[in-house]
């Protein structure tokens, strides 16, 4: 093991919100160094298709987008971290900008789109590889920053010392005044363990949570995990995809095997994958050639002009498979795919534990127990740059 090194802020994970911790305290002078399991490419954000929701349309505010993420939630996330996450959503879009994030516009403005449990049309997009997109730009500043990068450098131990934390990260012994954890979910795992199908990385099996919870950091919502209502079933490259939820908002519709519509296709997640299951469970699904429960979902709907502009991948990857969702309905069924709870955390994105900061997908609360789509691209936005900005602060003070 080499010898300890040491500096301001050590980020765990190099996804958005990892990426946006890291850039954000470098920019506020801290020294920092993240440490990321795989490469620093291997993410759940960077799999993100659908998009990022922001209040810009005429008819929209962050007072609504709030008061819909409340709703999805029924009534169970903070609302004070609801309240940062929808107000910071605009300035959030602006900042990925600058990064060079390019979302696709039409007449003047952004292309918006209306996703599941949202009152408006919130969605912004960069095709269908958004997440692509915002972790390429982030990863860009990062690199021309002066942060140190450790790959393959999984985090292992964390204890407090009488200044700071020391961290085993790999191979790597750092000592840092504050820590950020940004190493997302844990649906890998779980999907793994109930042998069903997942969205997720390799990746996400939320040891770092556990190491987080050992040191006596609360947590909420940890039972409450999230099925994508529409993983794809068939062909079989597409298992476990998950299909975009802009389909949805561009037309598409769940039919059942009678090929009647059986649900609000727009309805929020929990909603829309518990109406899939109780549909196959009472016998109105089809099956896939290999036996696989799963409903139809009608993307014949949508328009032609939609799809080429919004979900173009999707369209490539389907049409490699053999079927072209724009001349028959494709077989979807609910997959794992995102952890709704996770660390306790306030409005600068501070664990319980002093000095450690936690964001992004293993931070709970800013959901409750049911996430809208398109908010966890934000949430790693909005509070990576908190959690960079105050762990850089605390650091700093230190
Ligand atoms: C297929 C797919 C599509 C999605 N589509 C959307 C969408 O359209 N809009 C939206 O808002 N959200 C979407 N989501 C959800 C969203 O992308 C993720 O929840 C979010 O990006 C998580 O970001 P993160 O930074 O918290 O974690 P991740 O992006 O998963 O990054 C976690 C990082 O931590 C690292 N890590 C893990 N364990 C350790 C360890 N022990 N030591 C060091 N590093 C570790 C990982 O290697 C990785 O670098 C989608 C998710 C998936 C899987």
């Amino acid at each position: 093991m080499a010898a300890p090194s040491s500096f301001d802020v050590l980020v765990i994970g190099s996804g958005a919100s990892g990426l946006e911790a890291a850039v954000s305290a470098e920019r506020a002078g801290a020294r920092v160094v993240l440490a990321a399991k795989g490469s620093l490419q291997s993410c759940n954000s960077a799999k993100a298709q659908g998009g990022i929701q922001a209040a810009f349309g005429e008819d929209d505010s962050p007072e609504q987008h709030a008061e819909d993420v409340w709703n999805s939630s029924h009534e169970t996330a903070d609302r004070q971290l609801v309240e940062v996450l929808t107000a910071e959503a605009p300035s959030a879009i602006h900042w990925l900008e600058e990064l060079g994030v390019e979302f696709t516009r039409e007449n003047g403005g952004y292309r918006l789109a209306r996703c599941g449990g949202a009152s408006r049309k919130r969605l912004l997009q960069v095709g269908d590889r958004t997440g692509h997109a915002i972790t390429k730009a982030l990863r860009e500043a990062f690199e021309a920053s002066t942060a140190t990068a450790l790959a393959k450098s999984p985090l292992r131990s964390l204890e407090r010392r009488e200044q700071g934390w020391r961290a085993v990260c790999g191979d790597h012994v750092i000592d840092a005044a504050t820590i950020v954890l940004a190493a997302g979910g844990r649906c890998f795992k779980e999907a793994e363990e109930r042998g069903e199908l997942s969205t997720n990385h390799p990746g996400a099996t939320g040891e770092v949570t556990q190491i987080a919870l050992e040191l006596g950091a609360e947590a909420r919502d940890l039972d409450a995990l999230q099925y994508h209502p529409n993983g794809g079933a068939w062909p079989p490259n597409m298992q476990g995809y998950s299909i975009p939820e802009t389909t949805r908002a561009y037309g598409a519709v769940l039919l059942n095997a009678e090929r009647e519509e059986f649900t609000d296709s727009l309805a929020p997640r929990d909603i829309v994958s518990q109406a899939i299951f109780d549909e196959v469970s009472q016998g109105r699904g089809v099956e896939t050639p290999d036996g696989r429960p799963a409903v139809y979902l009608d993307t014949t709907r949508i328009a032609e002009h939609d799809a080429e502009i919004s979900l173009p991948y999707m369209l490539r990857r389907y049409r490699g498979g053999g079927i072209d969702p724009l001349r028959e309905p494709i077989l979807t069924y609910p997959v794992l795919h995102y952890q709704n709870g996770g660390l306790v955390i306030d409005a600068d994105a501070e664990t319980t534990l002093e000095g450690l900061y936690a964001c992004g997908e293993i931070a709970g609360g800013t959901h409750g127990r049911n996430r809208m789509m398109g908010n966890s691209l934000l949430e790693c936005c909005v509070f990576g740059r908190r959690a960079g900005r105050a762990a850089a602060g605390k650091a700093k003070a230190a």
